[in-house]
């Protein structure tokens, strides 16, 4: 298999992680040591650390993000968090300025804060990311946790967005699951639109079942775009393990050269790794 480059993971090493119950049903021990040795056993040569949410609600402070990523040896890059209030987007726009060599995009949790992607208080980060070229990923479709806000993390909500500012990368984490027809029309309609797929492989009764259904509709989004070009890996690690999403891509019913499009050159293009 080729070189590998995982768009979406997190790790925090901290007891009050919000993804270490998660991490647990999975069997993983949720460290860098484990996060570096499953990278290596799967060819994936690099991939981006997002924070994970922290059991009180707000995500892991950047600084811990870009402190996990140094110890990493080149091999994770940090993602900056940007909760919606103008001292943090103050503060996320001076980090990616002082970090402009590691920082490889932001993200906005949609669905988790009360706020949706065209509030005027991501106006300076929009603008930023728009003169540095960085994308923007954003949370969508389904949330971890049931006080989620569905309307607000629902994918259609970046279309206006992505009008307004066509010069924006929008990354749509999740394929807006489940809304992965919506997706497949933004990422058809938009030339700045792209999706990840991480975080898609869920276990339990008809994990089987689902993962064949979860294929036939990643495949489908990719004939109704005309291609994978905009299509990301990402596993959401912890949230799925490496081998489930690899098996995702694997069964894709798409030419090699989409899977391999999928699997690294669309994420070294975007992100500019
Ligand atoms: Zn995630």
């Amino acid at each position: 298999m080729q070189e590998i480059i995982d768009a979406h993971t997190h790790l925090s090493e901290r007891g009050d992680d919000g993804l270490n119950r998660l991490a647990r049903q999975n069997g993983l021990r949720y460290t860098l040591d484990e996060l570096l040795d499953t990278m290596r056993r799967h060819e994936i040569v690099r991939a981006l650390l997002l924070s994970p949410p922290l059991q009180g609600g707000g995500p892991l402070p950047n600084d811990e993000v870009i402190r996990l990523c140094r110890k990493s040896e080149g091999m994770l890059a940090p993602v900056i968090t940007v909760e919606p209030t103008a001292k943090e987007v103050k503060a996320a726009i001076k980090l990616a300025e002082e970090d402009r060599k590691e920082v490889k995009a932001f993200k906005v949790r949609l669905g988790y804060v009360k706020t949706g992607a065209e509030s005027p208080v991501f106006d300076r980060l929009y603008d930023y990311a728009e003169s540095e070229a960085l994308p923007v990923m954003f949370h969508t479709g389904d949330t971890a946790f049931s006080t989620g806000e569905l309307a607000r993390s629902h994918p259609l909500t970046l279309d206006g967005l992505a009008n307004k500012r066509e010069e924006l990368i929008i990354i749509l984490c999740h394929f807006g699951n489940p809304w992965f027809e919506d997706v497949a029309e933004l990422i058809y309609k938009h030339p700045n639109v792209y999706a990840d797929i991480s975080g898609l492989i869920i276990g339990g009764a008809y994990a089987e079942k689902y993962a064949e259904w979860l294929a036939k509709k990643i495949s489908e989004a990719i004939y109704f775009a005309a291609g994978a070009q905009k299509v990301i890996f990402g596993t959401d690690y912890p949230v799925t393990k490496h081998s489930e999403t690899l098996n995702l891509v694997r069964r894709l019913d798409v030419d090699e050269s989409d899977k391999e499009k999928i699997l690294r050159h669309n994420a070294e293009r975007v992100f500019r790794l």
